[in-house]
């Protein structure tokens, strides 16, 4: 029920708010309330090996819930945050829970796997990334093995030295990470040499037509060859459907997430999913 009000809240929202730069406006307001409201909630998606459907990982996903208008998705208000320059404390807000949760399932002697959290290139760009991290894994207690952080590509576009400078000192505490929606953006290849990155997501636009579409194939079978020679782990997003991961499974992709595994949910709701696969391999 709560469900579908938030879906009716948001057609209302959008019917309201016609045009674009009303939108933004509205968001922006929003969005300064959003984190003293406590309106803003992690949902967590597993990542599995595609062998063995083990958990590896779990990708934090952030969620806003308007008291008016419901569910706001993520592709809605991350770029107006980005633009106004709020992303800074949400980014902060996103690094505390999710560490904050992964120790609380260490404490509660569920077995952990790294949180991955993605992290806006304005946050490196501004450089206070690294600082947010540090005090996310001292508040918390996490381990920093135990937490990944996953970039785009446009993290490269107008990278400064203390990009690199941050990313650097971040993997040498332990901290690892994953290059989100990989093949989609505007860079080039040589990043991949002087950025430290360790794993590669293929992005679901590839993964979506891939039983369909022979390019797809192609370029996801190119991924995952480079990602071996290069020594980057792969991962590809939007599995949905057995055809996909049996094309996937063929290709040597060892890791996977979506719809077909499951969904994001609730830390409880997780904690639920994680019970019962437990139950079913015993
Ligand atoms: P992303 O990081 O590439 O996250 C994957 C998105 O794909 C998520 O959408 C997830 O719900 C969705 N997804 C997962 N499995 C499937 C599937 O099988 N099929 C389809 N069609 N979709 C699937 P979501 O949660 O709406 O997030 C959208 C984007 O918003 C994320 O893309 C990420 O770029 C951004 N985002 C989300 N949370 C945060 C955050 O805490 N900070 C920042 N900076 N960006 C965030
Ligand atoms: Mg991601
Ligand atoms: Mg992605
Ligand atoms: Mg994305």
């Amino acid at each position: 029920r709560a469900k579908a009000e938030g879906r009716n809240g948001f057609q209302f929202f959008e019917a309201t708010m016609h045009e674009a730069a009303k939108e933004k406006l509205f968001l922006e307001a929003a969005l300064r309330d959003a984190l003293s409201d406590n309106q803003f909630t992690l949902y967590y998606q597993p990542q599995v090996d595609l062998a063995s459907g083990r958990l590896i990982g779990l990708e934090a996903l952030l969620r806003w819930q308007h008291p008016q208008f419901g569910n706001i998705p993520p592709s809605r208000f991350i770029p107006i945050a980005e633009g106004c320059g709020l992303i800074t404390d949400i980014g902060e807000w996103v690094l505390r829970e999710a560490c904050r949760q992964n120790r609380a399932w260490m404490d509660a002697g569920i077995a952990v796997t790294p949180v991955a959290v993605n992290v806006s290139a304005i946050q490196l760009h501004h450089g206070n990334l690294q600082p947010a991290v540090e005090a996310a894994l001292a508040s918390s207690g996490l381990p920093p093995s135990l937490l990944e952080l996953e970039v785009t590509e446009s993290l490269f576009i107008d990278a400064s030295p203390r990009t690199l400078e941050q990313m650097s000192a971040l993997r040498l505490l332990g901290i690892s990470f994953s290059l989100d929606d990989f093949g989609t953006g505007y860079s080039s290849l040589k990043y991949l040499k002087q950025f430290p990155i360790d794993k590669l997501k293929i992005d679901q636009s590839f993964v979506r037509d891939l039983f369909e579409d022979d390019d797809d194939l192609a370029i996801a079978d190119a991924i995952v060859s480079m990602g071996r020679r290069l020594r980057l782990k792969v991962i590809a997003e939007g599995i949905e459907d057995a055809q996909q991961l049996a094309l996937l499974s063929e290709i040597g992709c060892e890791f996977g997430q979506g719809f077909f595994f499951a969904l994001p949910m609730s830390a409880d709701e997780l904690v639920h999913w994680r019970a019962t696969r437990e139950t079913m391999d015993n």
